[in-house]
């Protein structure tokens, strides 16, 4: 009895010795614990309190590990990143993805943009789009642009049922009804993360009274791009009492709605941020002035969250990108680690995505490594007047759920010169996400 008890733990521990030689095979073959290992950045990750060089490793699309220095023979694919700064995928809360009809007017909705062709190039994996669909259309959104995008695509559904549609319907408080609005964003929960009221002209409460009803119900935010100045209805009013802690005034550094006022920030401001409700850049085509943004940001009152309001016409004036918005706040003074908080964690937050937004063990691997590049820059705002500033950020690569899906300069690339002489494919599916090229015509 005890011999064959003896002979069998023998086998036991054989066996266990078979199966870590196996296991040490594939470690010296890269095949190991990792599909992916970032090494040396600078990691920025707000939420864990993390600014320091890490490396980064990357299994089954999540973040593996995040360590002072971890074994690249564990890993699959090794990218170096010294020099760079590695963040959690960019997420900008203010962009217009979506156009939902062929009226010709001069708003956000009618100059949407697709949203691969802006996001991944700039390190942003999440956007939501502001308000260009209401319940009405959503879900033709949903089916045309959010299914079928790389993007990471969530929605502030307009409180208004047809959308961002020019102010025949955006002014129409008759299609601004909150059941149907917060019916629909409960039943696309997590994906429609917020209402939205904008562009409004009237007198009226109604439209930011009903998207605080429709948030109120689907407990989610309001964003409020507060429309047409009007003496009946004063932000001071918008930011003391009508909207929630969580609910987000976007367009802070606009002036258009005295958000300046005898040279200093609207006491409302001071007053809105100590009830919680959250201050949002909104650059766009109209929204973000030196004269404006320079006192305030002086007086310390920083955005919470830096947002484009990406659309064609911002893309191709003041605005320009993320990356080109995020810059500004270096040229205004805020440090990289200041500035990264706000287009990461904030946001992540304010769209109750908890998930995003960092580096934690076991959260969805989007991730941007970026340089901070040094030169003579300028920056324009809505008016066209310059800023001079001497950093910029650059997009080296972009993870997507840990895949590869944007290498400015061939960082994680072979050199062609070392490939077999008919080389057609530089990647791998565990890492790579970037379209091969076709032999085809395509
Ligand atoms: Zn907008």
């Amino acid at each position: 009895m005890k011999q064959k008890s003896g002979s069998l733990s023998n086998l036991f521990r054989i066996s266990i010795e078979i199966g870590l030689f196996i296991m040490s095979i594939a470690l010296a073959f890269g095949q190991g614990q990792y599909d992916l290992l970032l090494q040396g950045g600078h990691v920025i990750d707000a939420k864990n309190k993390v600014s320091g060089i890490r490396d980064v490793a990357v299994k089954d699309g999540k973040i593996a590990a995040v360590a002072d220095h971890i074994d690249p023979a564990k890993a699959f694919k090794v990218i170096n990143v010294k020099g760079l700064y590695v963040t959690p995928g960019l997420i900008d809360i203010h962009v217009h993805v979506y156009a939902s009809t062929g009226e010709a007017h001069s708003y956000a909705g009618d100059n949407s943009v697709f949203p691969d062709g802006f996001t991944f190039r700039c390190g942003v994996t999440t956007v939501a789009d502001a308000g260009c669909s209401g319940y009405k259309n959503f879900e033709d959104f949903k089916t045309h642009i959010i299914d079928r995008s790389k993007t990471r695509v969530l929605a502030f559904l307009n409180i208004v049922g047809a959308g961002m549609r020019g102010p025949k319907y955006e002014d129409n408080l008759a299609d601004m009804d909150p059941k149907p609005a917060a019916a629909m964003a409960l039943k696309h929960k997590g994906l429609i993360i917020g209402i939205k009221t904008a562009h409004f002209t009237g007198p009226e409460w109604t439209p930011v009274e009903n998207a605080v009803k429709a948030g109120t119900i689907a407990h989610i935010p309001v964003m409020v791009d507060f429309g047409a100045n009007r003496p009946e209805r004063p932000i001071s009013i918008l930011l003391t009492q009508k909207l929630r802690p969580g609910d987000i005034y976007t367009h802070m550094y606009s002036g258009l709605r005295n958000e300046l006022v005898d040279g200093h920030a609207n006491p409302a401001f001071w007053e809105g941020r100590k009830r919680g409700v959250i201050f949002d850049v909104g650059h766009g085509g109209g929204s973000f002035a030196w004269r404006v943004a320079v006192p305030i940001v002086r007086e310390d009152f920083l955005p919470d969250s830096i947002s484009t309001d990406l659309h064609i016409g911002s893309m191709n004036s003041g605005m320009k990108n993320m990356l080109n918005l995020m810059s500004k706040f270096l040229a205004l003074g805020l440090s990289v680690d200041d500035v990264v908080v706000r287009s990461t964690w904030n946001p992540a937050r304010e769209i109750h995505h908890e998930e995003l937004g960092n580096l934690s063990v076991g959260s969805p691997a989007d991730i941007a490594v970026l340089r901070v590049q040094h030169g003579d820059f300028g920056f324009l705002d809505m008016y066209g007047a310059r800023m001079a500033g001497h950093e910029k950020f650059i997009c080296e690569l972009t993870f997507r759920d840990g895949k590869l899906v944007y290498d400015l300069n061939g960082l994680g690339r072979p050199d062609w010169t070392t490939l077999p002489k008919n080389y057609t494919n530089t990647g791998d599916a565990r890492w790579d996400a970037i379209r091969p090229a076709h032999k085809g015509s395509e």
